[in-house]
């Protein structure tokens, strides 16, 4: 029997022995923290041996495959120990492709992973493709392998999960575009993490399809000195492409294989630049799986977007008030502020993750009437934004930055929650500023 040891014992490694359970390995979790309650339930129905808050080496070097959890990094010795013992050790995704004849959509980038993941299900789906999403999102794709396999699946795929792949092919990979992040990660190199998400492509054949954004330096350099084996489909905002995505006049127009989808930009229920982007990355993926024009133009129409990005709370008296909590980075809140139609109190701030406010200096003074930074240390936002408004506050409540804004904005303006930075200074996670954000309002 072939012995499979799980590192980390969150959503993809619980689902991770699940299937390894399924497909008859012996099975061994390993966590060096504390394993969540609902998860050892599970664990011990599966009659899974497991630890917490340690990891012991006798029951894991003997391991024919190791899957390690993508919140682990390569750099820790216990991981090293395994390489170097010549273990094999994948992700989650590497794993569970193994075990489905499904056809795979895998989806990365730096920002709009989520929403690309989830609109882009939402019209398969209406289109009556037995199709499962899994990923960052909801149930393990490991877990749904073993438990409820379906012929298609659109997966949300971090770098993290991307590095941990040897043979892992999606038949249509999407890059919706790649900006700095996680580069503690990567030695501080952005090429180490280019590299990284264009694994994607890395087991691709002729027979498959690369779908990502032409207006993103970093990626179109990248394929000029790497190139591909897939079908490339791009998508851009600013230039006409034969196959893919691209704008004309206010219309987005798909073309492949000269049959095109046509869709005003103006019917779709994302608002912003980048929604545009994620819709005609989300469209190219269902026209390439045949589904009626109608349908795919219904389903970019009704979709309702994804909590905590660029989502509408309230109106109040006539102040549009939106919680884009989600915006962890400088690129995410540029697209925030760039969907901004009329003047807006923005509220930022939180920990910095090494941000180059300067790409916002123009929107910022085009659209920012105050600015309420939310943060323990606001001092590089005050610094870099000083100069572009009058009106610049600090606090380190939420309830009271809502009521700042509230006393500020007038009517037909806007109170953005974009933060541009991580939460954990003053909150849990990025849902719980979010939350805090939306309960705030409703109480104004
Ligand atoms: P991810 O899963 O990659 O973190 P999300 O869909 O959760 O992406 O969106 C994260 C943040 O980035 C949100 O603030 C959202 O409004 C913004 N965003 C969404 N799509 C894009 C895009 N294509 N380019 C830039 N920012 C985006």
């Amino acid at each position: 029997m072939k012995r499979l040891v799980v590192l980390g014992a969150g959503e993809s490694g619980v689902g991770t022995a699940i299937l390894g359970k399924k497909e008859g390995y012996d099975v061994f979790v390993s966590d060096k923290g504390t394993i969540a309650d609902d998860y050892k339930e599970v664990l011990r129905n599966f009659e899974i041996e497991w630890e917490e808050q340690q990891h012991t080496e006798d029951k894991i070097f003997n391991a024919d495959v190791v899957m390690k959890s993508p919140g682990i990094p390569d750099s820790v010795t216990l991981v090293k120990s395994l390489l170097r013992k010549g273990i094999s050790v994948v992700s989650e995704i590497e794993f569970a492709s193994k075990y489905t004849k499904a056809i795979l959509v895998g989806i990365t980038g730096s920002n709009g992973k989520t929403t690309t993941t989830m609109l882009t299900h939402h019209v398969l789906k209406h289109g009556g493709i037995e199709v499962n999403m899994g990923g960052n999102i909801g149930d393990s794709f490991a877990k749904q392998v073993a438990e409820n396999d379906k012929p298609f699946y659109v997966l949300e795929i971090s770098s993290f999960q991307l590095d941990g792949i040897l043979d892992f092919a999606p038949h249509i990979a999407i890059l919706t575009n790649i900006t700095p992040d996680h580069l503690d990660r990567y030695e501080y190199k952005i090429e180490n993490y280019i590299a990284s998400k264009f694994r994607i492509v890395m087991n691709q054949t002729e027979e498959d399809y690369f779908i990502y954004d032409a207006d993103n330096e970093l990626i179109t350099e990248y394929l000029k000195q790497y190139p591909i084996r897939s079908k490339l489909l791009p998508f851009s905002l600013k230039k006409t492409v034969e196959n893919g995505g691209y704008l004309e006049e206010e219309n987005i127009k798909i073309t492949i294989d000269n049959n095109t989808l046509i869709m005003p930009t103006k019917n779709l229920a994302l608002e912003g630049n980048h929604n545009v982007k994620n819709a005609m990355a989300a469209a190219t993926v269902a026209q390439l799986l045949k589904i009626r024009k109608a349908t795919i133009r219904e389903c970019l129409e009704n979709f309702h977007g994804v909590e905590h990005r660029l989502e509408s709370v309230l109106k109040i008296n006539n102040v549009q008030y939106i919680n884009d909590s989600k915006a962890t980075n400088v690129n995410a809140t540029f697209y925030a502020l760039d969907a901004m139609k009329s003047a807006t109190v923005w509220i930022v701030g939180g920990v910095d993750k090494g941000n180059d406010y300067s790409e916002l200096y123009a929107l910022v003074n085009e659209k920012v009437k105050a600015i309420i930074c939310l943060g323990v240390d606001n001092s590089k936002i005050i610094n870099a934004f000083g100069n572009c408004v009058d009106n610049i506050t600090e606090t380190q409540s939420m309830k009271e930055a809502v009521n700042m804004a509230y006393k500020i904005a007038e009517r037909n303006e806007n109170v953005l929650l974009s933060p541009a930075c991580a939460s954990f200074d003053l909150f849990k996670n990025y849902e719980e500023r979010g939350r805090q954000f939306k309960e705030a309002v409703r109480e104004l």
